[in-house]
């Protein structure tokens, strides 16, 4: 394996907040936040609100050290889709990142890895940065089948796709995900850092071995204040998405703090 394919790199920690708060709770966590981690320096964070907030919470943290992102966009920039928004307007929101093929959105509203990958040239052609987030089941797990799962959606996902320097790689084991379970337990700081080192290694076929060496792959899956220094530390673990910790300030600001 190639050990030395990662690079020290600055961690980035996203909270998504799922469907979840209303605009007047977004703002007042969104401000929380804003005064949390006003000093933090060295690491990036990112939060991604429901659409309704994007706007409102886009203007509480204007100047702030905190970026923003949606969790979810259609491919296309306008026509008749009704019920979807577009690339081009999360961008005008002020958003920067966009979290892609989340396994809530392939489970619950059949995304499959070609829809995926059309979001994912969107997002990039628009400016944004996506956030794919790949990972295997438990069945796929106990069955062995991990790396194969990672390689299959890696290579589906980034067809036709040339450059990735603006790509954001999540690592989610559906199994970790605590679906607001806040006693679900993460992945280890060894079986996360074994995936992460294998999506590099995949990305270093697929790319050139330089590309694959800077593209952050973060993790994501009951991430929490409680393990989030051990699993951040790893050399291949270049920073978190963060689910149900993200929605209390404390604990997300204990995360981003546990990055440096
Ligand atoms: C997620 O669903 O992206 C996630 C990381 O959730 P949680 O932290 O709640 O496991």
């Amino acid at each position: 394996m190639h050990s030395a394919l990662n690079v020290k790199m600055i961690k980035l920690i996203v909270a998504n907040w799922k469907m979840n708060k209303t605009v007047e709770e977004s703002c007042l966590l969104a401000n929380e936040l804003k005064n949390l981690l006003k000093n933090e320096k060295n690491v990036d964070i990112a939060v991604c609100p429901a659409f309704t907030s994007l706007h409102p919470v886009s203007k509480e943290l204007k100047g702030s050290n905190i970026k923003l992102g949606a969790q979810n966009m259609h491919f296309e920039n306008s026509g008749a889709y009704t019920g979807e928004v577009s690339p081009s307007m999360i961008k005008d929101l002020g958003c920067e990142f966009v979290i892609i093929g989340h396994s809530e959105r392939r489970e619950s509203f059949n995304e499959d890895d070609s829809l995926i990958n059309k979001k994912l040239a969107a997002a990039l052609r628009n400016g944004l940065k996506p956030i794919l987030c790949i990972g295997e089941n438990w069945e796929q797990r106990l069955n062995e089948e991990t790396e194969d799962i990672l390689e299959y959606q890696l290579l589906k996902c980034l067809s036709g796709i040339e450059s990735i320097k603006d790509l954001v790689i999540a690592y989610e084991p559906i199994w970790a995900i605590s679906k607001g379970n806040p006693n679900q337990k993460a992945a280890t700081k060894a079986d996360a850092e074994e995936s992460h080192l294998f999506i590099r290694k995949v990305i270093s076929g697929i790319y050139e071995e330089e590309t694959a060496k800077n593209v952050r792959i973060i993790y994501g899956g009951s991430l929490k204040p409680e393990n989030a220094k051990e699993l951040l530390s790893m050399p291949n673990i270049n920073g978190g998405l963060v689910g149900n910790a993200s929605l209390n300030a404390k604990s997300f600001a204990e995360i981003v703090k546990a990055a440096k």
